[in-house]
């Protein structure tokens, strides 16, 4: 996926911990790191060209915490996954079949079509549920380790920085994002919450 990969780097984090990326370049830098299903943290090598310090170590940190919580995790995405793209893949052809068979007023066909179309909403809904989870998580092991306060600029940060390609890969990057990643106000919002029945 236009992703070449360039050796790897040793990190320490504020913390002590030390771990090790695998680096890589890509044209655009709207994913900064990911951790791989074979658990490896992948790195795109402008974060050390970039971005501040504060940057480096929030996404660190992000990824550490995904790969604090990793195993249970991927699988439960792997099995999530197939489903969901093909879901995701059937859902227009199910809306348009479902259009016509009302103009039809083939009932049979638009029960079974409502049916499936439920379905498909169901498969994307648990897909997007289990990696907003996820990503929750890794936020807020950040939130824990660099203060929250850190953590807003860091994402000021990405939001001003980051290389833009063409208005179109932009706009498929941000849906793919957002499928997978929850807003910054949501995150903020059950971090409060979470915050506040831990302290209750
Ligand atoms: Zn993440």
């Amino acid at each position: 996926m236009g992703r070449s990969f360039e050796g790897t780097k040793n990190c320490q984090l504020p913390d002590g911990d030390k771990i090790e990326v695998l680096l890589y370049s890509r044209k655009t830098d709207l994913l900064l790191g990911q951790l791989t299903l074979l658990n490896t943290i992948i790195i795109n090598k402008s974060l050390f060209e970039r971005y501040s310090k504060t940057v480096q170590n929030y996404v660190l940190f992000h990824e550490y915490g995904h790969k604090k919580i990793h195993p249970l995790f991927s699988i439960l995405l792997v099995l999530l996954l197939i489903p969901a793209l093909l879901s995701l893949l059937a859902i227009v052809p199910t809306v348009l079949l479902l259009a016509h068979s009302i103009l039809t007023s083939n009932l049979q066909q638009i029960s079974a079509l409502t049916f499936l179309l439920a379905g498909e909403l169901i498969a994307i809904g648990l897909f997007m549920s289990a990696c907003w989870l996820n990503e929750l998580l890794a936020e807020f092991y950040a939130f824990k380790k660099l203060g929250l306060e850190n953590v807003k600029q860091a994402w000021a940060e990405i939001k001003q920085k980051h290389l833009k390609q063409n208005f179109l890969s932009e706009l498929f990057g941000k849906i793919l994002i957002r499928l997978t990643h929850p807003p910054h106000w949501l995150t903020l919002k059950t971090y409060a919450s979470v915050s506040k029945t831990k302290k209750a």
